[in-house]
Protein backbone atom coordinates (compact mmCIF):
# COMPACT_ATOMS: atom_id res chain seq x y z
CA UNK A 1 0.00 0.00 0.00
CA UNK A 2 1.40 3.58 -0.99
CA UNK A 3 1.97 5.60 1.98
CA UNK A 4 3.48 9.29 2.56
CA UNK A 5 6.62 9.70 3.27
CA UNK A 6 8.26 13.81 3.52
CA UNK A 7 12.19 14.04 3.39
CA UNK A 8 13.82 14.64 6.48
CA UNK A 9 17.50 15.97 5.25
CA UNK A 10 17.30 19.34 2.72
CA UNK A 11 14.95 18.15 -0.33
CA UNK A 12 17.13 18.18 -3.81
CA UNK A 13 15.82 18.36 -7.29
CA UNK A 14 17.87 18.03 -10.65
CA UNK A 15 17.13 20.94 -12.90
CA UNK A 16 17.91 20.49 -16.31
CA UNK A 17 17.40 23.78 -18.74
CA UNK A 18 17.23 24.19 -23.23
CA UNK A 19 20.03 26.20 -23.65
CA UNK A 20 19.19 29.62 -24.87
CA UNK A 21 19.22 32.57 -22.86
CA UNK A 22 15.52 32.94 -22.83
CA UNK A 23 14.96 29.52 -21.07
CA UNK A 24 18.19 29.67 -18.64
CA UNK A 25 17.36 33.04 -17.23
CA UNK A 26 13.86 32.12 -15.87
CA UNK A 27 15.31 28.59 -14.54
CA UNK A 28 18.00 30.00 -12.99
CA UNK A 29 15.88 32.32 -11.00
CA UNK A 30 13.51 29.64 -9.96
CA UNK A 31 16.34 27.33 -8.87
CA UNK A 32 17.00 30.34 -6.72
CA UNK A 33 13.54 30.67 -5.57
CA UNK A 34 13.38 27.23 -5.15
CA UNK A 35 17.06 27.37 -3.12
CA UNK A 36 15.97 29.88 -1.08
CA UNK A 37 12.70 27.46 -0.35
CA UNK A 38 15.23 25.50 1.42
CA UNK A 39 15.81 23.06 -1.49
CA UNK A 40 19.62 21.73 -2.58
CA UNK A 41 19.23 22.60 -6.66
CA UNK A 42 21.68 20.57 -8.89
CA UNK A 43 21.33 22.77 -12.03
CA UNK A 44 22.77 21.56 -15.60
CA UNK A 45 23.21 22.72 -18.91
CA UNK A 46 25.17 22.38 -21.75
CA UNK A 47 29.06 23.27 -20.61
CA UNK A 48 29.67 26.54 -22.85
CA UNK A 49 26.33 27.66 -21.15
CA UNK A 50 27.01 26.80 -17.61
CA UNK A 51 30.67 28.60 -17.70
CA UNK A 52 28.57 31.39 -19.24
CA UNK A 53 26.58 31.37 -16.14
CA UNK A 54 29.48 31.23 -14.11
CA UNK A 55 31.18 34.10 -15.37
CA UNK A 56 28.33 36.39 -15.26
CA UNK A 57 25.56 35.28 -12.71
CA UNK A 58 28.15 33.33 -9.84
CA UNK A 59 27.93 36.14 -7.49
CA UNK A 60 24.23 36.20 -6.89
CA UNK A 61 23.05 32.49 -7.12
CA UNK A 62 21.92 30.86 -3.89
CA UNK A 63 24.74 28.89 -2.11
CA UNK A 64 22.75 25.73 -2.32
CA UNK A 65 22.90 25.69 -6.46
CA UNK A 66 25.17 23.24 -7.73
CA UNK A 67 25.93 24.19 -11.20
CA UNK A 68 27.03 21.09 -13.63
CA UNK A 69 28.10 21.73 -17.18
CA UNK A 70 27.32 18.76 -19.61
CA UNK A 71 29.41 18.27 -22.53
CA UNK A 72 27.56 18.70 -25.87
CA UNK A 73 30.03 17.39 -28.48
CA UNK A 74 29.50 21.29 -30.23
CA UNK A 75 32.97 22.33 -30.56
CA UNK A 76 33.80 25.16 -28.61
CA UNK A 77 33.95 28.05 -30.64
CA UNK A 78 31.13 26.92 -32.76
CA UNK A 79 28.21 28.08 -30.21
CA UNK A 80 28.07 31.52 -31.28
CA UNK A 81 25.47 32.27 -28.83
CA UNK A 82 22.61 35.30 -29.65
CA UNK A 83 23.41 34.96 -34.00
CA UNK A 84 19.82 34.48 -34.70
CA UNK A 85 18.47 31.11 -36.11
CA UNK A 86 21.08 29.19 -36.83
CA UNK A 87 22.03 29.56 -33.42
CA UNK A 88 18.57 28.31 -32.33
CA UNK A 89 18.78 25.34 -34.71
CA UNK A 90 22.66 24.70 -33.20
CA UNK A 91 20.36 24.38 -29.71
CA UNK A 92 18.44 21.88 -30.69
CA UNK A 93 21.60 19.62 -31.53
CA UNK A 94 22.82 20.86 -28.28
CA UNK A 95 19.85 20.22 -26.45
CA UNK A 96 19.65 16.15 -27.67
CA UNK A 97 23.32 15.57 -27.29
CA UNK A 98 23.24 16.54 -23.32
CA UNK A 99 21.25 13.28 -22.84
CA UNK A 100 24.17 10.47 -22.33
CA UNK A 101 25.99 12.92 -19.53
CA UNK A 102 22.75 13.63 -17.93
CA UNK A 103 21.45 10.25 -17.42
CA UNK A 104 25.26 9.47 -16.45
CA UNK A 105 25.41 12.39 -13.77
CA UNK A 106 21.45 11.80 -12.44
CA UNK A 107 22.90 8.12 -11.76
CA UNK A 108 26.50 9.34 -10.43
CA UNK A 109 23.74 11.83 -7.81
CA UNK A 110 21.63 8.66 -6.68
CA UNK A 111 24.59 6.29 -6.25
CA UNK A 112 27.01 9.02 -3.98
CA UNK A 113 24.30 10.09 -2.11
CA UNK A 114 24.95 7.12 0.04
CA UNK A 115 27.92 8.37 0.98
CA UNK A 116 27.29 12.00 0.76
CA UNK A 117 25.02 15.09 2.73
CA UNK A 118 23.51 15.83 -0.66
CA UNK A 119 19.87 13.13 -0.13
CA UNK A 120 18.96 11.88 -3.93
CA UNK A 121 16.90 14.17 -6.12
CA UNK A 122 13.55 14.09 -5.16
CA UNK A 123 12.43 15.05 -9.06
CA UNK A 124 13.85 16.30 -12.39
CA UNK A 125 12.39 19.77 -12.96
CA UNK A 126 13.47 19.87 -16.92
CA UNK A 127 12.46 22.25 -19.75
CA UNK A 128 9.74 21.33 -21.96
CA UNK A 129 12.66 21.49 -24.88
CA UNK A 130 14.32 17.93 -22.82
CA UNK A 131 11.71 15.85 -23.33
CA UNK A 132 14.15 12.73 -22.93
CA UNK A 133 14.57 13.57 -19.66
CA UNK A 134 11.46 11.85 -19.54
CA UNK A 135 12.88 8.59 -19.94
CA UNK A 136 15.76 9.16 -17.85
CA UNK A 137 13.07 10.21 -15.00
CA UNK A 138 11.00 7.15 -15.81
CA UNK A 139 14.10 4.57 -15.48
CA UNK A 140 15.39 5.98 -12.21
CA UNK A 141 11.49 5.97 -11.02
CA UNK A 142 11.24 9.78 -9.86
CA UNK A 143 8.35 12.48 -11.32
CA UNK A 144 9.55 14.68 -13.96
CA UNK A 145 8.05 17.99 -13.59
CA UNK A 146 7.97 20.34 -16.68
CA UNK A 147 9.49 23.96 -16.81
CA UNK A 148 7.35 26.16 -19.56
CA UNK A 149 9.09 29.25 -20.42
CA UNK A 150 5.96 30.51 -23.10
CA UNK A 151 2.96 31.57 -21.73
CA UNK A 152 -0.06 29.53 -20.67
CA UNK A 153 -2.13 30.46 -23.71
CA UNK A 154 0.20 29.10 -25.62
CA UNK A 155 1.04 25.76 -23.49
CA UNK A 156 -3.61 25.41 -24.55
CA UNK A 157 -2.60 24.76 -27.74
CA UNK A 158 0.89 22.58 -27.09
CA UNK A 159 -1.55 20.26 -24.72
CA UNK A 160 -3.69 20.11 -27.65
CA UNK A 161 -1.13 19.27 -30.72
CA UNK A 162 -2.69 15.50 -30.58
CA UNK A 163 -5.56 16.37 -31.62
CA UNK A 164 -4.43 18.80 -33.87
CA UNK A 165 -2.13 16.12 -35.44
CA UNK A 166 -4.79 14.09 -36.16
CA UNK A 167 -7.25 16.46 -37.42
CA UNK A 168 -4.15 17.38 -40.06
CA UNK A 169 -4.59 21.14 -38.75
CA UNK A 170 -0.56 20.67 -37.65
CA UNK A 171 2.05 21.30 -39.91
CA UNK A 172 0.23 24.24 -40.60
CA UNK A 173 -0.78 25.36 -44.38
CA UNK A 174 0.13 28.76 -45.14
CA UNK A 175 -3.50 29.88 -46.08
CA UNK A 176 -4.99 28.09 -43.04
CA UNK A 177 -7.85 29.55 -41.32
CA UNK A 178 -10.54 29.95 -38.05
CA UNK A 179 -8.59 26.60 -36.06
CA UNK A 180 -10.75 26.12 -33.68
CA UNK A 181 -8.62 25.37 -30.26
CA UNK A 182 -10.92 24.31 -27.29
CA UNK A 183 -11.72 27.62 -24.71
CA UNK A 184 -10.37 30.67 -27.39
CA UNK A 185 -11.41 32.23 -30.13
CA UNK A 186 -10.46 30.65 -33.76
CA UNK A 187 -7.08 31.27 -34.74
CA UNK A 188 -5.58 31.78 -38.16
CA UNK A 189 -2.49 29.75 -39.71
CA UNK A 190 -0.09 32.53 -39.42
CA UNK A 191 -1.17 32.78 -35.67
CA UNK A 192 -0.18 29.44 -34.61
CA UNK A 193 3.85 28.50 -33.42
CA UNK A 194 5.80 29.45 -35.77
CA UNK A 195 7.56 25.18 -35.22
CA UNK A 196 4.53 24.03 -36.60
CA UNK A 197 3.97 25.72 -39.64
CA UNK A 198 4.67 23.65 -43.27
CA UNK A 199 7.03 26.82 -44.24
CA UNK A 200 9.55 26.06 -40.86
CA UNK A 201 12.51 23.85 -41.26
CA UNK A 202 11.61 19.95 -41.01
CA UNK A 203 14.05 19.74 -38.10
CA UNK A 204 12.26 21.93 -36.23
CA UNK A 205 8.79 20.72 -36.86
CA UNK A 206 9.75 17.50 -35.39
CA UNK A 207 11.91 18.71 -32.72
CA UNK A 208 8.88 20.65 -31.38
CA UNK A 209 6.81 18.10 -31.99
CA UNK A 210 8.52 15.25 -30.26
CA UNK A 211 8.99 17.15 -27.33
CA UNK A 212 5.64 18.63 -27.07
CA UNK A 213 3.56 15.51 -27.11
CA UNK A 214 5.50 14.55 -23.94
CA UNK A 215 4.03 16.94 -21.79
CA UNK A 216 1.26 14.73 -20.95
CA UNK A 217 3.16 12.38 -19.15
CA UNK A 218 5.03 14.71 -16.80
CA UNK A 219 4.38 14.73 -13.36
CA UNK A 220 2.95 18.65 -13.60
CA UNK A 221 4.25 21.73 -15.46
CA UNK A 222 5.40 25.00 -13.65
CA UNK A 223 4.77 27.74 -15.98
CA UNK A 224 5.96 31.07 -15.62
CA UNK A 225 2.74 32.97 -15.47
CA UNK A 226 0.14 33.91 -13.01
CA UNK A 227 -4.03 33.87 -12.86
CA UNK A 228 -4.40 37.57 -12.83
CA UNK A 229 -2.87 37.73 -16.02
CA UNK A 230 -3.98 34.61 -17.75
CA UNK A 231 -6.70 33.45 -15.76
CA UNK A 232 -8.93 31.89 -18.42
CA UNK A 233 -5.62 30.13 -20.48
CA UNK A 234 -5.30 28.51 -17.06
CA UNK A 235 -8.73 27.55 -16.49
CA UNK A 236 -8.76 25.94 -19.84
CA UNK A 237 -5.31 23.84 -19.49
CA UNK A 238 -7.65 21.80 -16.65
CA UNK A 239 -10.29 20.90 -18.47
CA UNK A 240 -11.05 17.62 -19.76
CA UNK A 241 -10.70 18.63 -23.99
CA UNK A 242 -7.18 19.92 -23.03
CA UNK A 243 -5.65 17.91 -20.58
CA UNK A 244 -7.13 14.43 -20.64
CA UNK A 245 -4.13 13.08 -18.43
CA UNK A 246 -4.99 15.63 -15.55
CA UNK A 247 -1.41 16.57 -15.55
CA UNK A 248 -0.97 19.73 -12.65
CA UNK A 249 -0.73 22.85 -14.01
CA UNK A 250 1.14 25.21 -11.39
CA UNK A 251 1.16 28.61 -12.87
CA UNK A 252 3.92 30.40 -10.56
CA UNK A 253 5.41 33.47 -11.97
CA UNK A 254 6.13 35.94 -12.63
CA UNK A 255 9.54 34.30 -12.41
CA UNK A 256 11.83 37.19 -11.97
CA UNK A 257 14.07 38.75 -9.45
CA UNK A 258 12.24 40.00 -6.15
CA UNK A 259 14.31 43.77 -6.58
CA UNK A 260 13.02 44.06 -10.13
CA UNK A 261 9.24 43.14 -8.73
CA UNK A 262 9.40 45.35 -6.00
CA UNK A 263 10.68 48.25 -8.31
CA UNK A 264 13.64 49.07 -5.53
CA UNK A 265 15.53 51.29 -6.26
CA UNK A 266 18.87 50.56 -8.26
CA UNK A 267 22.01 49.81 -7.04
CA UNK A 268 25.07 50.24 -8.88
CA UNK A 269 26.65 47.35 -7.86
CA UNK A 270 23.83 45.91 -10.16
CA UNK A 271 25.63 46.98 -13.35
CA UNK A 272 29.44 46.90 -13.08
CA UNK A 273 30.12 46.72 -17.04
CA UNK A 274 30.52 49.14 -19.12
CA UNK A 275 27.23 48.24 -21.32
CA UNK A 276 25.53 49.11 -18.51
CA UNK A 277 27.08 51.67 -16.91
CA UNK A 278 26.79 53.49 -20.33
CA UNK A 279 22.68 52.74 -21.02
CA UNK A 280 22.63 54.06 -17.67
CA UNK A 281 24.43 57.47 -17.61
CA UNK A 282 22.35 57.99 -21.28
CA UNK A 283 19.36 57.30 -19.76
CA UNK A 284 19.51 59.37 -16.27
CA UNK A 285 19.68 62.22 -19.22
CA UNK A 286 16.67 61.77 -21.03
CA UNK A 287 13.11 63.05 -19.95
CA UNK A 288 10.85 61.09 -17.49
CA UNK A 289 9.26 58.29 -20.21
CA UNK A 290 10.26 59.31 -23.41
CA UNK A 291 12.60 56.70 -24.54
CA UNK A 292 11.39 53.59 -26.61
CA UNK A 293 13.34 50.79 -25.88
CA UNK A 294 13.96 48.53 -28.63
CA UNK A 295 15.12 45.19 -28.20
CA UNK A 296 14.43 41.50 -30.00
CA UNK A 297 15.82 39.52 -27.24
CA UNK A 298 18.95 36.63 -27.63
CA UNK A 299 18.08 34.84 -31.08
CA UNK A 300 15.91 36.52 -33.25
CA UNK A 301 17.43 38.89 -35.26
CA UNK A 302 15.23 40.94 -37.93
CA UNK A 303 16.28 40.75 -41.80
CA UNK A 304 18.36 43.97 -42.91
CA UNK A 305 15.52 45.12 -44.62
CA UNK A 306 12.80 45.37 -41.24
CA UNK A 307 16.23 47.09 -39.88
CA UNK A 308 16.41 49.59 -42.46
CA UNK A 309 12.13 50.71 -41.88
CA UNK A 310 12.80 50.51 -38.17
CA UNK A 311 15.64 52.81 -38.68
CA UNK A 312 13.73 55.40 -41.24
CA UNK A 313 10.60 55.24 -38.57
CA UNK A 314 12.50 56.21 -35.61
CA UNK A 315 14.18 58.68 -37.51
CA UNK A 316 10.72 60.30 -38.56
CA UNK A 317 9.26 59.64 -35.05
CA UNK A 318 11.45 62.33 -33.65
CA UNK A 319 11.83 60.19 -30.10
CA UNK A 320 14.51 59.50 -28.12
CA UNK A 321 15.58 55.99 -28.07
CA UNK A 322 17.68 53.28 -27.07
CA UNK A 323 18.47 50.32 -29.57
CA UNK A 324 19.86 47.22 -29.19
CA UNK A 325 21.27 46.82 -32.70
CA UNK A 326 22.28 42.95 -33.93
CA UNK A 327 23.01 43.07 -37.79
CA UNK A 328 22.43 39.62 -39.44
CA UNK A 329 25.91 38.61 -39.72
CA UNK A 330 26.33 39.45 -43.75
CA UNK A 331 25.63 43.68 -42.61
CA UNK A 332 27.36 46.87 -41.13
CA UNK A 333 26.01 49.49 -39.20
CA UNK A 334 27.64 51.97 -41.55
CA UNK A 335 26.55 50.57 -44.90
CA UNK A 336 23.22 49.11 -44.30
CA UNK A 337 21.91 51.64 -42.15
CA UNK A 338 19.79 54.29 -44.36
CA UNK A 339 22.27 57.12 -45.18
CA UNK A 340 22.88 59.84 -42.52
CA UNK A 341 20.54 58.17 -39.73
CA UNK A 342 23.58 57.79 -37.12
CA UNK A 343 24.22 61.48 -37.43
CA UNK A 344 20.70 62.59 -37.56
CA UNK A 345 19.66 61.10 -34.76
CA UNK A 346 22.63 61.22 -32.45
CA UNK A 347 21.35 63.56 -29.70
CA UNK A 348 18.42 61.23 -29.26
CA UNK A 349 19.63 57.52 -29.67
CA UNK A 350 21.56 55.48 -28.23
CA UNK A 351 22.98 52.15 -30.29
CA UNK A 352 23.92 48.73 -28.36
CA UNK A 353 25.10 46.00 -30.15
CA UNK A 354 26.42 44.05 -27.20
CA UNK A 355 24.20 42.22 -24.51
CA UNK A 356 22.24 44.94 -22.54
CA UNK A 357 20.93 45.31 -18.92
CA UNK A 358 17.32 44.75 -20.11
CA UNK A 359 15.82 44.66 -16.50
CA UNK A 360 17.68 47.58 -15.27
CA UNK A 361 16.79 49.40 -18.68
CA UNK A 362 12.98 48.51 -18.44
CA UNK A 363 12.83 49.78 -14.45
CA UNK A 364 14.21 53.16 -15.82
CA UNK A 365 11.94 56.04 -14.93
CA UNK A 366 12.84 57.58 -18.46
CA UNK A 367 11.54 54.36 -20.68
CA UNK A 368 8.84 54.83 -21.79
CA UNK A 369 8.32 51.91 -24.84
CA UNK A 370 9.18 48.47 -25.88
CA UNK A 371 9.73 47.53 -29.47
CA UNK A 372 9.79 43.90 -28.71
CA UNK A 373 9.58 40.53 -30.43
CA UNK A 374 7.50 39.39 -27.93
CA UNK A 375 9.67 36.72 -26.15
CA UNK A 376 7.84 35.70 -23.11
CA UNK A 377 9.80 37.07 -20.57
CA UNK A 378 10.45 40.18 -22.81
CA UNK A 379 6.66 40.87 -22.28
CA UNK A 380 6.54 39.54 -18.82
CA UNK A 381 9.74 42.39 -18.10
CA UNK A 382 7.71 45.02 -19.89
CA UNK A 383 4.69 44.32 -18.04
CA UNK A 384 6.11 44.28 -14.63
CA UNK A 385 8.00 47.66 -15.25
CA UNK A 386 4.72 49.37 -16.73
CA UNK A 387 6.38 49.81 -19.69
CA UNK A 388 3.95 49.36 -22.66
CA UNK A 389 4.61 47.50 -25.78
CA UNK A 390 4.91 47.85 -29.17
CA UNK A 391 4.90 44.16 -30.88
CA UNK A 392 7.19 42.70 -33.94
CA UNK A 393 6.90 39.28 -33.29
CA UNK A 394 9.99 37.07 -35.36
CA UNK A 395 9.58 33.70 -35.09
CA UNK A 396 8.81 30.65 -31.83
CA UNK A 397 5.30 31.47 -29.95
CA UNK A 398 5.78 35.24 -30.87
CA UNK A 399 2.85 35.65 -32.94
CA UNK A 400 0.66 34.53 -30.62
CA UNK A 401 2.09 36.52 -27.67
CA UNK A 402 1.68 39.90 -29.52
CA UNK A 403 -1.76 39.10 -29.78
CA UNK A 404 -2.16 38.16 -26.30
CA UNK A 405 0.11 41.58 -25.71
CA UNK A 406 -2.61 43.93 -28.10
CA UNK A 407 -5.81 42.20 -28.03
CA UNK A 408 -6.08 40.25 -24.68
CA UNK A 409 -3.82 42.22 -22.10
CA UNK A 410 -4.21 45.55 -24.18
CA UNK A 411 -1.18 46.67 -23.10
CA UNK A 412 0.77 47.23 -26.10
CA UNK A 413 0.09 47.93 -30.34
CA UNK A 414 0.99 45.80 -32.87
CA UNK A 415 2.74 46.59 -36.11
CA UNK A 416 0.81 45.97 -38.85
CA UNK A 417 3.29 44.52 -41.84
CA UNK A 418 3.21 45.38 -45.41
CA UNK A 419 5.10 44.00 -48.61
CA UNK A 420 7.40 41.12 -47.96
CA UNK A 421 5.51 40.90 -43.96
CA UNK A 422 7.80 43.76 -43.26
CA UNK A 423 6.49 45.94 -40.87
CA UNK A 424 6.71 50.13 -42.71
CA UNK A 425 8.90 52.89 -41.31
CA UNK A 426 5.26 54.91 -41.40
CA UNK A 427 3.57 52.97 -39.43
CA UNK A 428 6.39 52.33 -36.92
CA UNK A 429 6.58 56.22 -36.86
CA UNK A 430 2.68 56.35 -36.10
CA UNK A 431 2.62 53.74 -33.71
CA UNK A 432 5.81 55.24 -31.87
CA UNK A 433 4.46 58.17 -31.39
CA UNK A 434 1.54 57.05 -30.32
CA UNK A 435 3.03 54.59 -27.79
CA UNK A 436 5.30 57.51 -26.07
CA UNK A 437 2.62 59.88 -26.19
CA UNK A 438 -0.73 59.48 -27.73
CA UNK A 439 -3.71 59.00 -25.49
CA UNK A 440 -3.80 55.24 -26.38
CA UNK A 441 -0.47 54.68 -25.55
CA UNK A 442 -1.56 56.54 -21.75
CA UNK A 443 -4.77 54.12 -21.35
CA UNK A 444 -2.22 51.02 -22.72
CA UNK A 445 0.64 52.70 -19.50
CA UNK A 446 -2.03 52.26 -16.87
CA UNK A 447 -3.14 49.07 -18.16
CA UNK A 448 0.36 47.94 -17.46
CA UNK A 449 1.34 49.40 -14.42
CA UNK A 450 -2.09 47.97 -12.57
CA UNK A 451 -0.99 44.86 -13.82
CA UNK A 452 2.66 45.74 -12.45
CA UNK A 453 1.22 45.91 -9.20
CA UNK A 454 -1.26 42.61 -9.38
CA UNK A 455 2.76 40.42 -10.00
CA UNK A 456 4.55 42.12 -7.19
CA UNK A 457 1.04 40.80 -4.90
CA UNK A 458 0.65 37.34 -6.67
CA UNK A 459 4.21 36.48 -5.67
CA UNK A 460 3.67 37.52 -2.35
CA UNK A 461 2.50 35.60 1.05
CA UNK A 462 -0.73 34.70 0.00
CA UNK A 463 -0.88 35.98 -3.47
CA UNK A 464 -2.06 33.16 -6.56
CA UNK A 465 1.54 32.22 -7.38
CA UNK A 466 2.93 31.86 -3.39
CA UNK A 467 0.52 29.52 -3.12
CA UNK A 468 1.02 27.63 -6.39
CA UNK A 469 4.63 27.60 -5.23
CA UNK A 470 4.15 26.00 -1.74
CA UNK A 471 1.58 23.99 -3.15
CA UNK A 472 4.07 22.47 -5.72
CA UNK A 473 6.89 22.47 -2.37
CA UNK A 474 4.29 19.99 -0.99
CA UNK A 475 4.21 18.05 -3.74
CA UNK A 476 7.76 17.99 -4.94
CA UNK A 477 8.75 17.04 -1.39
CA UNK A 478 5.92 14.55 -0.70
CA UNK A 479 7.05 10.83 -1.76
CA UNK A 480 5.09 8.11 -2.55
CA UNK A 481 7.19 4.87 -0.78
N1 LIG B 1 18.12 39.94 -22.55
C1 LIG B 1 18.99 40.80 -21.93
N2 LIG B 1 19.80 41.58 -22.71
C2 LIG B 1 19.79 41.54 -24.06
C3 LIG B 1 18.87 40.65 -24.70
C4 LIG B 1 18.06 39.86 -23.91
O1 LIG B 1 19.03 40.90 -20.69
O2 LIG B 1 20.55 42.27 -24.70
C5 LIG B 1 17.28 39.04 -21.72
C6 LIG B 1 15.87 39.55 -21.55
O3 LIG B 1 15.79 40.42 -20.44
C7 LIG B 1 15.09 38.26 -21.36
C8 LIG B 1 15.86 37.24 -22.19
O4 LIG B 1 17.17 37.78 -22.37
O5 LIG B 1 15.12 37.85 -20.00
C9 LIG B 1 15.24 37.00 -23.55
O6 LIG B 1 14.13 36.20 -23.41
P1 LIG B 1 12.83 36.38 -24.31
O7 LIG B 1 11.86 35.31 -23.89
O8 LIG B 1 12.31 37.76 -24.24
O9 LIG B 1 13.32 36.16 -25.79
P2 LIG B 1 14.28 35.08 -26.50
O10 LIG B 1 15.66 35.57 -26.36
O11 LIG B 1 14.05 33.75 -25.82
O12 LIG B 1 13.79 35.10 -27.91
Amino acid sequence: MACEQVQAQAPHVVFLAFPTQGHIIPAIQFSNTLASEGFIVTFMCAEQRIAKIRKSQGAELNPSIRLIGLPDNVPLGELRIDEGADSFLLSLRIADNMAPAFEQTVNGLIKDSKESHVPPPLCIISDFFVSWSQDIANKFQIPRYVFYTSPASHLTLVLYLPRLLEQGIVPVAPDARGIVIPGRPPLDGSEMPWDWQQSSPKEVNEFSFRNQLRLHESSGILINTFYELEGEAIDALRTEAINPNKVPIYPLGPILPSWFLKGEPINDEAFPDQTGNECMQWLDAQAPSSVLYVSFGSVAIPTIRQIQEIARGLDASQQAFLWILRLPPSATEATDLPEGFLSRTHSRGLIISTWAPQLLILSHPSTGGFMSHCGWNSILESICSGVPILALPQFAEQFLNSRLVAEQLRVGLKLQRGTDDVAESDEIEIAVRELIQGEEGRAMKKRARALKEEAARVVAEGGSSHTTLNAFVQAATTTHA
